[in-house]
């Protein structure tokens, strides 16, 4: 696995606002902690999110995205990019997969992470198909789409130049490899969280509600006792 200082740019890709706060944002500040640049790239506006039918789908859509820039913060990241794809029907189409490459290519991480791609049959909320969907098409803009110069060449047009990702870490996975102990981070998560009032407003247990979570993902991967962690599934690239 890369060390931390070895990594010098990180792309962190969600389908909607507050699936990355969700998944890893206490691993997030770990990393920009130690001086990583992260930026996300959100492959929707979240405009089917909520329960107010009061609020339009355009408003929605506007307060997800300043939501989600301001959970960003608390986190320290500032680049938070949008793709505009509509909200629930997220398919791994070609062109998600150039758009993500795209970013890619602009951003040239070391290190990627998104949503897993398979059914967690065991946390059905975390495999929305949004979340699959993105996930199938990030590793495909990750492998092979982003470092073959042959693949999608309106991206060579626009001079951008092929780039190989050399690790990817997966959100949400039925089979975690590994475990970031965010104890020290978990109050900066929560003030994520918090960020996306649309989502989190009416929780009133949300912070009880992600101990539990994070304490059991602690202990299946042998953190002591009272700790926190995110699990990922780890993926070094060829
Ligand atoms: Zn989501």
């Amino acid at each position: 696995m890369l060390d931390d200082a070895d990594v010098a740019r990180i792309l962190v890709i969600a389908a909607h606002p507050d699936d990355i706060d969700f998944g890893m944002a206490g691993t997030i500040a770990t990393w920009t902690d130690v001086g990583i640049e992260v930026v996300y790239c959100i492959v929707t506006n979240g405009d089917a999110g909520g329960n107010d039918p009061s609020v339009s789908r355009s408003d929605m859509a506007i307060l997800r995205r300043a939501e989600q820039v301001a959970a960003a913060k608390c986190v320290g990241v500032s680049d938070v990019r949008f793709l505009g794809y509509p909200d629930g029907r997220v398919e791994a189409t070609i062109g998600l997969r150039g758009d993500l490459a795209r970013v890619i290519r602009q951003v040239r991480p070391d290190r990627v992470a998104c949503p897993s791609p398979e059914r967690n049959y065991a946390r059905i909320p975390a495999s929305h198909p949004d979340h699959r969907a993105a996930g199938s098409a990030a590793l495909d803009a990750v492998y092979p789409d982003a470092r073959n110069p042959f693949a999608f060449p309106e991206l060579a047009a626009e001079g951008l130049e092929p780039w190989i990702v050399r690790e990817v870490w997966i959100s949400g996975s039925p089979q975690p490899t590994h475990f970031v102990d965010i104890t020290d981070t978990f109050d900066r998560k929560v003030a994520a969280l918090r960020a996306h009032e649309s989502q989190t407003g009416r929780m009133d247990n949300l912070a009880e509600m992600l101990r539990g979570w994070l304490g059991r993902s602690a202990a299946m991967g042998g953190l002591p006792e009272g700790r926190l962690a995110e699990a990922f599934q780890v993926l070094q690239m060829p």
